[in-house]
């Protein structure tokens, strides 16, 4: 027996033990995946325990993302790109980390939405962490521009600088996250984003964006990084202007999708995956 699991600080709310218990009894694979509350200051510790105890793969979550990586023996590129890990696996006696964040919503936007972002004009809501990984990802898909449009502009500016300079290819702009910048840009782009927490049931702040449904064409793909709920208000704004919608449970899924591949090496069963999830995320009283 192995085991796999989630480290975090709360963890109690994770969907993940729930989902990747169902896809590893379903694949009849010798794991069990368990959620663990680690502090901070225990990162370590947690680390050599996991190694005594046979604990393989880890989902790293909030407030761990960052700071793991400094106990890490290498990370992959994509996430040496975002700056954060979600994912570590123990091999050959070293500890790899790697982002599956990015590749989920990759994988989200072509699979579920049909869409491939390669040359495609972008442009994302915030620059927080969500939006970072979206960022880098799309970038290395090819995106030919990505802008980003923030309440606070400075971070907005320091994200499309830093990523110009990492991945050249693709042009990164920053706006203001205001009405006459956003209609701008909407006339051009493509594929318009939310990486904010606007609409999420949980937020106390903000609920409405300084967007109108008007300026939402037919022709392009909103999607929204928010799964709880997923029917978002952004995204009826965009399904009634007629556009094609994505929900945020998609890139939730193939993040852990990509996890499983990494700890397993074998492709999970992503639609009983999917079926475990959106019923979770759709039982009222499930505090996500
Ligand atoms: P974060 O790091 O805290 O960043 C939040 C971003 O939203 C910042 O850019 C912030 O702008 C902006 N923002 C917050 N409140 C705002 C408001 N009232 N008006 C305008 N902008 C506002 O958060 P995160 O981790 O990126 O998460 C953002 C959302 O994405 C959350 O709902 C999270 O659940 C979701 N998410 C989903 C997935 C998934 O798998 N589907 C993955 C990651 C995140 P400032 O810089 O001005 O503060």
């Amino acid at each position: 027996m192995k085991y796999l699991g989630v480290i975090g600080n709360p963890i109690s709310h994770s969907l993940s033990p729930v989902i990747h218990n169902r896809a590893l009894e379903a694949q009849g694979l010798d794991y069990t995946y368990l959620p663990f509350q680690v502090e901070t200051k225990d990162l370590a510790k947690a680390l050599l325990g996991f190694e005594a105890l046979h604990v393989v793969g880890v989902n790293v979550t909030i407030p761990h993302k960052v700071g793991i990586i400094s106990h890490l023996d290498q990370i992959s590129e994509e996430a040496e790109l975002i700056g954060a890990v979600n994912t570590i696996h123990y091999q050959n006696g070293e500890w790899i980390g790697y982002n599956t964040d990015g590749i989920g919503f990759l994988r989200s936007l072509r699979e579920d939405g049909g869409v491939n972002p390669k040359g495609a004009l972008i442009l994302l809501l915030g620059a927080g962490g969500g939006a970072r990984a979206v960022a880098v990802q799309l970038g290395l898909a090819g995106a030919k521009e990505i802008v980003i449009a923030n309440r606070t502009l400075s971070k907005a500016e320091n994200l499309a600088q830093e990523l110009a300079e990492k991945i050249p290819e693709t042009r990164y702009r920053a706006v203001g996250f205001t009405e006459l910048e956003l209609q701008a840009e909407m006339r051009k782009v493509e594929i318009l984003i939310n990486a904010t927490p606007i609409g999420m049931a949980s937020y106390y702040e903000e609920k409405s964006f300084p967007l109108k449904q008007e300026w939402i064409r037919s022709e392009q793909v909103v999607a929204d990084l928010v799964y709880h709920p997923m029917d978002t208000p952004f995204l009826q704004m965009a399904a009634a202007a007629g556009a094609t919608i994505l929900t945020g449970d998609g890139m939730l899924l193939y993040q852990g999708v990509e996890a499983y591949r990494i700890w397993t090496g074998l492709e999970p069963p992503v639609e009983l995956m999917r079926k475990v999830l959106v019923e979770k995320l759709t039982n009222e009283n499930n505090n996500v």
